[in-house]
């Protein structure tokens, strides 16, 4: 057997010098961004007192491939790009399955997860427009601490609301992002008027991205020379993820492999439409038959038993509303470990796909998902995110549907980011002491009913 059976790495000059842009793959035009107050499409323009200009052209770009600019490249080879593709044989082994398993290892980064490939980018240009401040929330910490890493690499302050729950799970991630140089504050905070009025009604709020999202747009709105950084939903930075399936579709190509089901956890859409995006654009011309499949959380199950509709981004109602499947954003997203995927839509090209066919989607509990992801920890020695864990469970199910059939067939999955600070995650599956959320049809009507009255 071959070593490169075991792991394929890229060498530097093999980089992509170019990302991928879906939108003109997309199977029918994406609905703009709309105005929430008169129902009419936003001008992109508008946009440009909140994110960085050039991200904003990105946004709506035709372009199939747009240059990645050459200090971009270099940030990312520093920051341990290409990354390698692993075979996952013990794993293979485990689950006595014919399938053979991929995947792409995201987790190498120094923070630990995907999200740098866009914090990079966004960090690049805010700084070449001459930004100085940049606000953003976070979940689990890992989108902050990517952030504040490039904030540190391009001379930016950064400033993170971190969703009260994980900053008192994962206080550890609330360290790293100060280590880089940010502030952290947690959300709802009482820094913002969006924050004190969540916490007015209740003073234990939990937090969610959707209202931090709120709380960092209102800082950076009231300040001088401040912008604001998404880590996810936005066409932009599902672009800048690309890096990661243009990457691995040269790794499988060098095994002489095609991947037959591309799998990834979906929080707010970007490192499941970093892997899948370009293989996607290939199934289009070629038609090899490859399936896609998104896994969200059921405790939050927007792509499962949410609706495709206009809804804002955030909490309070500030952001434009975007075309996307949601849960509604007032939906109270239970605590749930995997604080990534605590968000109430998903991208809207991700979304458009879903609708059309093109991608599956499916939903999991948390105790599953968390076992899941011991049995990966003890078979190939890499701790996964407990979002990350989501798409494992997938894999799992594919992998032992793929033994019924004794299909040989070929699975490529995205491990988005390791758990390493995410341990109380396991601990708590260890004590038994997690709760699978499932909201009830009640509770979800009722949330899809606020956003049906706008
Ligand atoms: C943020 C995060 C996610 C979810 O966000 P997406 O934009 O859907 O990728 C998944 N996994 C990890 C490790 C994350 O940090």
């Amino acid at each position: 057997m071959e070593h490169k059976e075991y792991k394929v790495i890229l060498p530097p000059e093999e980089i992509p010098k170019e990302w991928y842009n879906i939108l003109p793959d997309l199977p029918e035009p994406l609905p703009p961004p709309i105005n929430g107050s008169t129902g009419e499409p936003i001008n992109p323009a508008a946009l440009e007192r909140i994110f960085a200009k050039e991200c904003i052209r990105q946004e709506v770009s035709s372009d199939r491939y747009i240059k990645i600019p050459e200090e971009v490249i270099r940030a990312y080879l520093m920051l341990g790009r290409p990354t390698p593709l692993h075979r996952a044989r013990r794993f293979e082994e485990y689950l006595k399955t014919p399938a053979e398993i991929y995947f792409k290892r995201e987790d190498v980064s120094p923070v630990g997860s995907h999200k740098p490939n866009t914090a990079i980018a966004q960090a690049y240009y805010l700084s070449k427009e001459g930004i100085r401040k940049v606000t953003t929330e976070t979940g689990a910490g890992q989108w902050g601490s990517a952030l504040c890493l490039a904030g540190a690499l391009f001379s930016l302050e950064i400033i993170v609301f971190m969703t009260r729950s994980s900053y008192i799970q994962k206080p550890y991630r609330k360290t790293l992002m100060e280590l880089f140089g940010g502030k952290v504050y947690p959300s709802p905070s009482e820094v913002t008027k969006a924050g004190k009025s969540f916490l007015a009604n209740d003073p234990q709020h939990p937090g969610s991205l959707g209202i931090a999202i709120s709380e960092a747009l209102e800082v950076a709105l009231g300040s001088e020379n401040a912008k604001y950084s998404l880590g996810s939903v936005l066409n932009h930075v599902l672009l800048h993820q690309s890096i990661v399936g243009l990457e691995a579709k040269k790794q499988m190509e060098i095994l002489g492999k095609k991947p037959d089901v591309v799998i990834g956890c979906i929080g707010g859409g970007s490192n499941f439409s970093g892997l899948a995006y370009p293989l996607i654009y290939e199934e289009k011309i070629r038609k090899y038959g490859m399936r896609f499949v998104a896994v969200e959380p059921k405790a939050v199950p927007s792509t499962t038993r949410g609706e495709y509709a206009y809804d804002y981004g955030d909490s309070s109602g500030m952001t434009p509303m975007l075309k996307m499947y949601t849960v509604g954003n007032k939906f109270q997203i239970p605590p749930i470990h995997a604080a990534g995927l605590r968000y109430h839509g998903k991208a809207p090209s991700l979304s458009l796909l879903i609708k059309n066919g093109v991608v599956n989607s499916k939903a999991y509990h948390q105790v599953e998902c968390l076992n899941a992801g011991k049995l990966f920890a003890m078979c190939e020695g890499i701790v996964p995110a407990p979002e990350t864990a989501h798409a494992i469970k997938a894999v799992v199910d594919e992998a032992l549907e793929a033994k019924r059939q004794g299909s040989k067939k070929v699975i490529l999955f995205n491990l988005s980011g390791h758990g390493l600070l995410d341990l109380k995650a396991y601990e708590d599956l260890f004590n038994n002491s997690l709760t699978n959320y499932e909201p009830s049809e009640e509770v979800i009507a009722r949330s899809l009913s606020s956003i049906r009255m706008v």
